[in-house]
């Protein structure tokens, strides 16, 4: 016996553990907005992991429709099957997508798989005589889109693409810049007129390439993990969606991040005007952390050109539409429609945003705060005036990590590349559940972890 002990604390752990942390810390349990560490500790989950935990942590009603799905069956093959689970998540979310055009749901297990899945899509869209017509993607610099190889080519975060890039990336995917008006707009232009400008830079890209061997242009609606929460110009979706029409390039829109109410609409293209995108991606909150479950929205437009049978959709993998994943999700958007959730964080977002501003916006390596309803970014530089970035072997962003989870707060923190420019940033996405008091806890958790790394960067 006391062999066996022995041998087990002195083996190498054996997880392959990815983490910004050096030694990351083991979570026993969660409830709510807090997760409780192995040694009793809690942490205020401001992030939801990267915006996942829509609803919290340890929601019992969730839990107990996954376990039901389980004693009914655990698994069906798609090729023959179909489950309740399944079918009524689907309509649930074409409920919701149906006024925008969206009709058909397809659900597969992360937001890199759906990211992939709207790739194919898109490009079976084109086929002509069961022939591609098609190959060219444009996309933005700092997005994020996914690992997947797919969803990686159409990503530029640079430190996850360059090991691979060339190797293991696709070649038929250009860029154009991203609506990041904190760097990117003119002092000398309106909101609008910036909105055109982008509009035109990614006129003269399809332009460049021949609109004709354009696919799709894909973007996030509001930036997540590489740019922290950046919304959109006034008029910039409306203008991008012109252009696709002219030239019947189709729009896919990523809100793996920013959509399943997090921005205070459902979906964040929904403050976009009249946008009606053409294929749209979810994941993170859709399962809200109860299950890997993600899925891609598709238009009549092009459920239409698949149905005539030019190309069924040549895709397919073991697990989509998990029964179980499919009951959490379902359960997930119950929760959030009975709570009455989405309109609650618009005005959860703005007690938030209000509060950050007064507590850190004259900070003195703030650059902005910004954001749409609970999915805010601080992105923080060096001289607020220049908007000098930090130096990336500062690593400002990991060090507001630590110092907020050593006060007992969760945030989530990045840095992506433009132009050259490293930005810090951390965002806040805390479940859409939370209180104002327990607001008022992250900003006070926030600040002091702030001041501290502000002082020690003086010293
Ligand atoms: N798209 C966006 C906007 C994301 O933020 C992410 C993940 O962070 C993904 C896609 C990929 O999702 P997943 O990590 O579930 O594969």
């Amino acid at each position: 016996m006391s062999s066996i002990s022995t041998q087990t604390e002195e083996r190498e752990p054996g997880l392959l553990h990815r983490s910004l942390i050096e030694r990351p810390q083991k979570v026993v349990s969660g409830s709510g907005i807090y997760l409780t560490l192995a040694d009793g500790s809690r942490i205020l989950d401001g992030c939801c992991g990267a915006a996942v935990s829509v609803i919290g942590h340890g929601n019992k009603q969730v839990q107990d429709a996954i376990m039901q799905q389980y004693l009914n069956v655990e698994y069906v093959h798609t090729m023959a099957y179909t489950t309740s689970s399944a079918e009524e998540l689907a309509d649930a979310l074409t409920e919701l997508s149906r006024p925008f055009g969206l009709t058909k749901a397809y659900f597969v297990c992360s937001g890199s798989e759906a990211m992939d899945a709207a790739m194919k899509l898109a490009r079976q869209y084109h086929f002509e005589n069961g022939q591609p017509q098609r190959r060219n993607f444009v996309a933005r610099r700092q997005a994020y889109h996914g690992n997947t190889i797919g969803a990686m080519s159409v990503s530029s975060n640079l430190p996850r693409k360059i090991p691979y890039d060339g190797a293991l990336t696709l070649d038929n995917v250009s860029f154009v810049s991203p609506a990041y008006a904190y760097r990117g707009q003119r002092d000398s232009e309106t909101e609008e007129q910036y909105a055109a400008r982008l509009v035109q830079e990614l006129d003269d890209e399809f332009q460049q390439l021949g609109p004709e061997t354009v696919v799709a242009f894909v973007a996030e609606t509001v930036g997540g993990a590489t740019a922290a929460c950046i919304t959109p110009p006034k008029g910039y979706f409306e203008g991008v969606r012109k252009v696709c029409d002219r030239y019947g390039i189709l729009l896919v829109l990523d809100e793996v991040m920013c959509g399943s109410g997090r921005t205070g609409t459902y979906f964040a293209f929904e403050r976009e005007g009249d946008v009606r995108p053409d294929l749209v991606t979810l994941g993170k909150g859709l399962g809200g952390g109860y299950a890997p479950i993600a899925g891609v929205l598709i238009s009549e437009k092009v459920v239409n050109v698949l149905k005539r049978g030019t190309a069924s959709f040549v895709h397919g993998h073991t697990y989509q539409a998990h029964p179980a994943c499919c009951a959490a999700g379902l359960a997930v958007q119950q929760v959030i429609k009975r709570e009455d959730l989405v309109a609650k964080c618009l005005s959860k977002g703005a007690f938030l945003e209000s509060r950050l501003r007064s507590t850190l916006g004259g900070a003195k390596h703030v650059g902005e705060i910004r954001g749409r309803g609970l999915f805010l970014g601080i992105e923080f530089v060096q001289d607020r005036a220049s908007k000098q970035p930090f130096k990336p072997a500062v690593k400002f962003a990991s060090r507001m990590q630590e110092a907020a989870h050593s006060r007992g707060l969760a945030v989530y923190p990045g840095s992506g590349t433009v132009d050259g420019v490293n930005g810090d940033h951390v965002i806040l996405a805390p479940p859409l559940t939370i209180s104002e008091e327990e607001l008022e806890e992250v900003v006070r958790l926030l600040k002091m972890a702030y001041d501290a790394v502000e002082e020690a960067l003086v010293v």
